[in-house]
């Protein structure tokens, strides 16, 4: 069996198209969708990915306003930053970018940023709120791996998926949206034990580690679902996911490419989220 393939761009693309029409409606209301993306310091990956996000943003018809900070900068100055920002109403989806440099509290920082505009659904709050089922801001990454699944009209209700990484930003959030639909879930981590035996009972894996061939065709059930969250390079420096794919794409029934897959949906789903942000925020303006 050859999987089918899970084009993350072509699904993006249509959710990019989506965002641009109701952005449109917004702007016909005499509202400007706005995101304010913060960049503290010079990492040079984190430059390119704000560039994207700012792109992406304006290609949708959203004003993005990139802010950038010197590595050095103090912790209280970007947390008034934050404020103001949360306190501005032209400002519906407020970023800063991970990982802060080093003197940073991180978790302070994304705490400082106000729910209602915490785009990427790093916030306690909107942890909580998927945690326990109540509307909230979805992490981007799992939000997009999601909409994949949707996509391809994958039912979970009753399917074992299994979720390799639990970190806040991808594993964890994946793992509750996957239960949300009725998934049985297992979340394998560093410490699991014989994880090709969990994952040959999968019928959706995500993988979210970050190391290269990391799930072989020998762990893949016949048939299973494959979405790489994984971004690594390989030998010759190309990015690569955490799955084999070449050897994978012999047994899973449908596979997420490296590049091409969760990246974009990553990226689209930013987009939903500011736009999702300007719309409650025009349905319950903050009085002036
Ligand atoms: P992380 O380092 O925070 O978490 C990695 C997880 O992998 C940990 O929970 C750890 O327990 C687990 N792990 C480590 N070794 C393992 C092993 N041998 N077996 C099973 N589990 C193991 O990373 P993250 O932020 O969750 O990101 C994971 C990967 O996804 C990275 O490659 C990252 O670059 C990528 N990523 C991609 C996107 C995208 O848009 N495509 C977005 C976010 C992250």
């Amino acid at each position: 069996m050859t999987a089918q393939l899970i084009d993350g761009n072509a699904i993006a693309a249509h959710i990019r198209a989506e965002v641009a029409h109701r952005t449109a409606a917004l702007q016909a209301r005499g509202i400007r969708p706005r995101l304010a993306i913060v960049l503290v310091g010079d990492d040079p990956a984190s430059q390119v990915y704000v560039k994207h996000k700012a792109n992406d943003s304006t290609q949708t018809g959203l004003v993005a306003d990139l802010e950038r900070y010197p590595a050095i900068f103090p912790e209280a100055e970007l947390l008034a930053r934050i404020h103001a920002l949360n306190a501005d109403p032209a400002v519906h989806g407020i970023l800063v970018q991970l990982p802060l440099p080093k003197h940073m509290d991180a978790h302070r920082v994304i705490e400082a940023i106000a729910p209602a505009k915490d785009v990427d659904g790093f916030h306690v709050a909107n942890a909580g709120a998927l945690l326990v089922g109540r509307p909230g801001f979805r992490p981007c990454t799992p939000y997009g791996c999601m909409k994949m699944l949707e996509h391809i009209g994958c039912e979970l209700a009753g399917r074992h998926a299994v979720v390799i990484g639990r970190s806040n930003i991808v594993g964890k959030p994946m793992a509750l949206l996957l239960l949300q639909k009725n998934a049985t879930v297992t979340i394998c981590h560093s410490a699991t034990r014989d994880l090709a035996a969990i994952t040959q009972q999968a019928d959706v894996i995500v993988a979210a580690v970050g190391r290269r061939n990391l799930v072989t065709a020998d762990m893949v059930k016949p048939g299973a679902v494959v979405i790489d969250v994984g971004m690594n390079r390989d030998a010759d420096g190309k990015l690569c996911g955490d799955v084999d794919f070449a050897g994978v794409r012999e047994v899973a029934g449908w596979i997420t490419p490296v590049p091409g897959g969760v990246g974009p949906m990553t990226r689209a789903m930013l987009l939903v989220n500011t736009i999702e942000a300007a719309e409650r925020a025009a349905a319950h303006p903050t009085p002036g």
